[in-house]
């Protein structure tokens, strides 16, 4: 079963009763964007979501991208659909309206990037880097750089890449030896070899855009001497023709595990011309605009894939007749969806995705938020706020969209494991998530390293008292369910808080950093239960016109659940940080002994 359809429902909801996107929209878009028009924007990237890329899914699986003489050929229906995907103008959506963009705020972009890529995630990472390498030239590259190369990548008439990863520099971004030379032309000349880049070669637009990572000769050592280059596949003249071919090259591509259609280039620089973006030595700094973009865009990557399976997982249980249900001694067998067990798993999957669906939501406000009043203290905090988020939620739903995409094996028995259902696929695509783009451990650290102890804890305190807040609330409502739920919230708040104080204490040691991942799971589960607490309060309201009984009802469904099957974890999460990680804390420097 190849159908996929974007979650709408979840969407309207969502960005009325737990995000308040309204407010969003209108302090954020440049064009006064309503909730209408945000649903106008979903409806038809849904569209050509299920028409266009979802049919290409199973095909992409099965036929990636070929190589012979460097030229990469993708999966056939791949250019038709880029063609598509340009002229629907998706390529611009986000992008500011001073370069060529819509303008379109985060908070309605995330949900878009959510529906290409539970369409198809492997095509959904040549324009999600091109939005994002558009981003990073908008806010680093000189004003004579974006009129050469932004109009052409916001349009999507050429497509951009992400250049670090190299045999020996991989989480270790600082160790990149690719070297930059300067030439007495003000150009450089860029020699090295880049591994695992995604669509570094193919065929679906005229030029592709290469942002790379180099290091001039007389650099400083490690992340303090890298910079940022643009080094196009064909060069561009002064009139934004297309020029000569450059001396940059696609000499292998990766087999895989997963996302098979999207090219994963070996790429050789030999002397390619390369243009220096800001100043030399940022290099780092300047990518980080692009790695965040591209950290939380693998988030809804993650999601988009995990919404897929629980929908084929969802079908399936209604579909295949398995024993009598529990508790009857004759009668006809049922669906496996009426067995407890398949339920529990359903709403697993189910209570995870809309947990996960709003922590991407708000990460996408709070990215819209920091728009506004842009020299003022309210930027700052919310700079602070969407910083904070980005690792966790980027850790975090790559995490659950390995349980999620598990689960819908499950629910498939044996027809999950072999290719025919097609839900192995998503198992298989998912899988990737929790590693690029700085994998669970990186982002941990840096939530430990540095977005915990930049303010002394002060963004992540006044986060968790919003979801304090929202406890007081919750347990205001009086019924049963809402008070346990206020009940297990409010201890798992009290939990991250102590965890939260431990590892402020501990900053800097091997404990801390062994009890990383725990903790930013501890983040991800409270955040997501924040969600659901929204979720209740809404469900539990009187505005909630236009959703169907069974809907809220569900809503509230997914919260007890969420609260009673995932929220005991916290403490569980804490017991480890705060006194396992002990075990970790040697004196003399780290060696593999010691495991
Ligand atoms: C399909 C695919 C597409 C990709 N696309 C791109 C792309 O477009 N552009 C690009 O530049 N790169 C790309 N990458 C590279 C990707 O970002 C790296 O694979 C990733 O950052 C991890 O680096 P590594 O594979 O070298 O693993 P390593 O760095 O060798 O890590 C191995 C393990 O050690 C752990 N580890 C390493 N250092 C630490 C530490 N300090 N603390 C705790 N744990 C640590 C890691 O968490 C991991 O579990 C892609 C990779 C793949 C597989």
């Amino acid at each position: 079963m190849s159908e996929y359809r974007a979650p709408l429902d979840e969407y309207r909801f969502l960005l009325r009763h737990v995000i308040d996107a309204a407010t969003v929209l209108r302090q954020a878009s440049e064009g006064d964007l309503s909730l209408e028009d945000a649903d106008s924007v979903m409806d038809a990237a849904a569209q050509l979501a299920e028409q266009v890329l979802a049919p290409l899914n199973v095909k992409g699986d099965q036929q990636g991208p070929t190589i012979a003489d460097g030229q990469v050929k993708s999966t056939p229906g791949f250019r038709a659909a880029m063609k598509a995907f340009v002229e629907g103008g998706w390529t611009a959506l986000s992008h500011s309206t001073a370069v060529g963009g819509q303008g379109v705020p985060h908070v309605v972009g995330n949900a878009v990037l959510e529906f290409w890529s539970g369409a198809n995630p492997a095509f959904a990472i040549a324009p999600g880097l091109t939005i994002s390498a558009a981003h990073t030239l908008d806010s680093t590259a000189s004003p004579e750089q974006k009129d050469r190369y932004l109009p052409k990548l916001v349009a999507g008439q050429w497509t951009g890449t992400m250049n670090l990863t190299e045999p020996q520099a991989g989480t270790d971004v600082g160790s990149i030896r690719t070297k930059a030379v300067r030439q007495p032309d003000g150009t450089w000349r860029i020699s090295g070899q880049k591994i695992f880049i995604s669509w570094g070669e193919h065929d679906l637009s005229e030029n592709i855009i290469h942002l790379v990572l180099a290091r001039a000769p007389d650099a400083p050592e490690g992340p303090k001497g890298i910079s940022l280059f643009i080094v196009p596949k064909f060069l561009v003249n002064d009139d934004g023709s297309l020029g000569p071919r450059n001396a940059v090259t696609c000499t292998a591509l990766e087999r895989k595990l997963g996302i098979h259609a999207s090219p994963t280039c070996v790429m050789q620089y030999e002397e390619a011309t390369g243009f220096l973006v800001g100043a030399e030595n940022r290099g780092l700094t300047q990518m980080f605009v692009m790695m965040n973009e591209a950290r939380m865009g693998t988030g809804s990557q993650a999601l988009g894939i995990s919404e897929c399976a629980y929908q084929k997982a969802e079908a399936y249980s209604r579909e295949r007749i398995q024993s009598k249900a529990v508790g009857v001694r004759s009668g006809p067998a049922i669906p496996i969806a009426g067995h407890p067990d398949i339920q529990r798993i359903l709403l697993n999957m189910r209570s995870l995705l809309t947990a996960m669906r709003g922590v991407n939501l708000q990460v996408g406000a709070w990215m819209d938020l920091t728009k506004i009043d842009p020299d003022g203290d309210a930027r700052k905090g919310w700079t602070q706020r969407m910083e904070f988020l980005v690792p966790i939620m980027k850790a975090w739903l790559t995490e659950c969209a390995q349980d999620i995409t598990y689960d819908a094996i499950q629910v498939h028995g044996g027809m999950g494991f072999v290719e025919d259902t097609g839900v192995a696929q998503q198992y298989r695509d998912a899988r990737i998530t929790t590693i690029y783009e700085g994998t669970t451990a990186i982002q941990a650290n840096d939530l430990i390293g540095r977005k915990l102890t930049s303010d002394g804890a002060q963004t992540a305190r006044s986060v968790l008292a919003g979801v304090r807040d929202q406890v007081v609330a919750v347990k205001a409502l009086g019924t049963p369910r809402a008070q346990r739920f206020a009940r297990r919230l409010g201890a798992a708040c009290d939990a991250l808080e102590q965890a939260t104080d431990w590892m402020l204490e501990a900053q800097g040691s091997r404990s801390a950093h062994a009890g990383a991942v725990p903790f930013i799971t501890m983040w991800g589960l409270v955040l997501g239960a924040s969600v659901h607490a929204r979720c209740l309060l809404a469900a539990s309201g009187s505005s909630m016109q236009g959703f169907r009984p069974e809907f809220i009802e569900r809503k509230i469904r997914d919260a007890v659940f969420f609260a009673d099957y995932h929220l005991p974890h916290v403490e569980a999460l804490k017991t480890f940080v705060t006194e396992g990680t002990e075990e970790f804390a040697v004196t003399e420097g780290a060696n593999a002994e010691q495991v």
